[in-house]
Order: structure tokens, then C-alpha cells, then sequence
């Protein structure tokens, strides 16, 4: 997420703070400034209170993180916006068991931190608390309103308590992709398919969505709305990333191999990417040394950043990402994890290698285009098969020979020297 500031980093987590968060503190400033004597005062507690309210939210998020972490998901960071935490999971758990767990941590931290606090308050305000002044239940709740509004440490103590409970509460509504839709969809996953599960939980999500809009609306509650948005949107997201899984699932990576691809050598100019790029539909190119190892790749945006930097005569050695940089799966692997491994290693390719031999490249465009097309035949209920080809696929159909690749060289560098010729 753009516009975050690292604060910590805490069990190789960065706990990162988004800049709208300075909102939530203006807003707390405010709230405890406003209509009182000494409005300085009022201000400063107002951040102490928002300040120690989004620790708990941190602890919330940890709550989720290191139970993640528990079952091998790993989570690069912990965000703070205005309206609460996200704890970033580099992948869905598995097993429906192991997300019902990772959800609830999150409010059971909650709980634990407001039982925690409770003697606590109940002690420094119990000494306050003049005999006979309570007289029911309301005027209880009241006399607590009251107190949270207002300045000093008992307050203070009773505030977190109550946020706590409130928090986890609030966070248990069935609203997936908050945590009470998460452990709603992972119960239901328990017996039912992923993607139905998945279905019913953003189904349920969004008309917990709709009911936080209209509260959020007759209240004039920002947050709600925010939250409804959030929730709705987020479900969307959630529910396709499901549904793409679900069809990738079915393929492996040879399927989606592509066939007569182009190949470019290091030793070439840049200007034969572009040329292969603006003559056929391939945007990558597998780059190969001059004995045929497969050796790195051109993608379009790296091309597009070389030719922004002016030298059209660097050589696609220069501008390739390395094979080092690209994750290496096996012609074998599920879609859905090779999907898996580009979302993991941040790479929008991967080679597929059989026993160190490359085969081809996969990208993220090839998975769209799997996820747009098959997707499409699955819900039309169509049986399409693919074929899997049985002999094994080499890179080009005939890979140039060294001679014939070092004479288009040769031909190339001339062509340079007549048009620099021509510039002088
Ligand atoms: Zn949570």
C-alpha cells in the first residue's frame, strides 16, 4: 500500500502506518477538545487515547499474524488505516481449520487484553465511586459514558476496557471479509465446497454491508460507511480471487505453456524486443546465451523502462531480469500454485523447467487469460479439454544455431553503422 511509514518490525513483520491514519488522530484531538475548559489538555488525551486504542489494534492484527505464521503463511506487514488494522497474509490458508483459527485470534486477543484491564479499572474507579450514586443498570452505563468522555487514568483504563470488548465484538459480526465472515466461511468450507462457502460468507457480508451503510448514514457515522465499503468491496475481491483459484485448479502448467514463442540472445539490440513486440502477440521473451542456456527475461514494462532511458543501443543482456530473479516450477505444478508462487515472490513470471531444462515461460497475463477463458466455459458447464502435449516442448521450434544467431548480429551491428553514418 502506497503512503505507509514503517514503525516497527516485530517477529519479521513490518508494522507500517498508512499517512491517513494523522486523520483518526485530528479526529481524536477533536473529540476530547471540543466544549471542555481546557481544550490543550482535552487534545493531548485524545491522541494518548487513539494512540493506545490502535496498540490494542496492533495487538489484534498480531493475534492473526503470528497464528498465521504458526501454520506457514507468511506476513511481510501489519497496516494501520483510520478505520482499524489489515494484517497482509501472503496467501489463504489451506485448511478451513487453520483460517477459522487465524480469524478468531484477532477478537480473542481483544477479550483477553479487556479481562485483563477490567480489575484494573473496576479498582481505580471503584475509589471514586461515591455510595448510592448508581442506581440502576442505565444509570451505570451512563455514569460510564461520562467518565470514558472525560480526561484521567481510571477513565482512560475503562475506555480501553470497553474498546477492547467492543472491538472484538464488533469484529465477530459475520461481515466477510471481516473476521466473524472469515470463521463463518471457514465453517462453512468445513463441509461444504470452497467457492460455495465463499459464496454464501460475501453474500452474507454484503447485506451486513448494506445494514452498516444505512446505520452509518442515519448515525452520520463516517466509519460505518467506510467499513460498509470496505466490506463490500473487499468481498468482491476476495470472492473472485476464490473463483480464479477454483478454475486454475484444474490445469497445470503445461497446459498453458505457450507454443512458438520468440527468443531473443543477450548479445542482441534492444530494437529486436521491440520489433518481435510490435509483429506478434507475445509481450515476454525467454533470453538465452549463446550456447542455448536459458539465462533471463525481457518483459514489456522492463522494455518500456530501457527505451525511456534513451541508449537504443543496449544489448538485452543489459536490460533481462535475470534467471536468478524468476522463480523456476515444474511443468507438473497446479495453476492455482503457480499462482500462488508469482503472488508469493512478487514476480509476474515464472520458468518452467523439467530435470533443468526450460521449457517455456508462464506469466500473469497467460493466468488471466486461463482464469477469463476456462472460467467462462465452466460456468457455461461446457466439457473443453486441453490437450497436453506428450512430447517434450523446446523453447523455439528450431532454436537458431550459433552461427545463424552471431550472423544476424553481424547484420544488425552493420545496419547500426550506416545509420550512424547517416546521423554524422
Ligand atoms: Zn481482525
Amino acid at each position: 500500500m502506497g503512503g505507509s511509514l514503517r514503525l516497527a518490525r516485530l517477529w519479521g513483520i513490518d508494522i507500517q502506518v498508512h499517512w491517513t491514519f494523522m486523520l483518526i488522530l485530528v479526529y481524536g484531538a477533536f473529540a476530547f477538545s471540543v466544549g471542555r475548559a481546557d481544550p490543550v489538555t482535552g487534545a493531548l488525551y485524545g491522541i494518548l487515547v487513539i494512540i493506545l486504542l490502535f496498540a490494542c489494534v496492533v495487538l489484534h492484527e498480531l493475534g492473526h499474524a503470528l497464528t498465521a505464521k504458526y501454520f506457514h503463511v507468511n506476513v511481510p506487514y501489519i497496516t494501520l488505516l483510520p478505520i482499524g488494522g489489515v494484517a497482509q497474509l501472503e496467501r489463504m490458508p489451506r485448511r478451513p481449520w487453520h483460517e477459522f483459527l487465524i480469524a478468531i485470534a484477532g477478537p480473542a486477543v481483544n477479550f483477553v487484553l479487556a479481562l485483563i484491564l477490567l480489575p484494573f479499572a473496576i479498582f481505580l474507579l471503584g475509589m471514586s465511586m461515591r455510595a448510592g450514586e448508581l442506581i440502576n443498570v442505565w444509570d451505570f452505563f451512563g455514569w460510564m459514558l461520562r467518565r470514558m468522555q472525560q480526561p484521567g487514568l481510571g477513565n482512560l483504563v475503562l475506555y480501553l476496557t470497553m474498546t477492547n470488548i467492543l472491538l472484538g465484538v464488533f469484529n465477530l459480526l459475520p461481515a466477510f471479509p471481516m473476521d466473524g465472515g472469515r470463521i463463518l466461511r471457514a465453517l462453512l468450507a468445513m463441509t461444504l465446497p470452497y467457492v460455495r462457502a465463499t459464496r454464501i460468507a460475501v453474500f452474507v457480508g454484503r447485506a451486513m454491508a448494506i445494514f452498516f451503510a444505512l446505520i452509518g448514514i442515519s448515525q452520520f457515522n463516517i466509519f460505518l460507511l467506510l467499513i460498509a465499503f470496505f466490506v463490500y468491496v473487499g468481498g468482491r475481491g476476495e470472492l473472485e480471487a476464490v473463483e480464479s483459484r477454483y478454475v486454475l485448479k484444474d490445469f497445470h502448467a503445461r497446459q498453458a505453456l505457450n507454443r512458438n514463442v520468440h527468443q531473443l540472445y543477450t548479445s542482441e539490440r534492444v530494437d529486436r524486443a521491440v520489433d518481435l513486440i510490435m509483429t506478434s502477440y507475445q509481450a515476454d521473451f525467454p533470453v538465452f546465451d549463446l550456447s542455448n542456456n536459458f539465462v533471463g527475461v525481457v518483459t514489456r514494462p522492463r522494455l518500456v523502462q530501457a527505451l525511456r532511458s534513451g541508449r537504443p543501443d543496449q544489448r538485452i543482456g543489459e536490460i533481462m531480469l535475470p534467471a536468478k530473479d524468476i522463480p523456476v516450477i515444474s511443468p507438473e505444478m497446479n495453476l492455482a500454485d503457480v499462482w500462488d508462487c508469482m503472488i508469493e515472490n512478487r514476480s509476474q513470471v515464472v520458468a518452467v523447467k523439467e530435470m533443468g531444462r526450460f521449457l517455456g515461460l508462464l506469466t500473469l497475463e497467460d493466468m488471466s487469460e486461463v482464469i477469463q477463458v476456462m472460467g467462462a466455459a465452466k460456468e457455461g458447464e461446457g466439457e473443453i479439454r486441453l490437450s497436453t502435449p506428450a512430447t517434450h516442448w523446446t523453447p523455439a521450434p528450431t532454436p537458431e544455431t550459433e552461427a545463424a544467431v552471431e550472423t544476424r548480429l553481424d547484420a544488425q551491428e552493420s545496419d547500426t553503422q550506416s545509420e550512424d553514418r547517416r546521423l554524422g
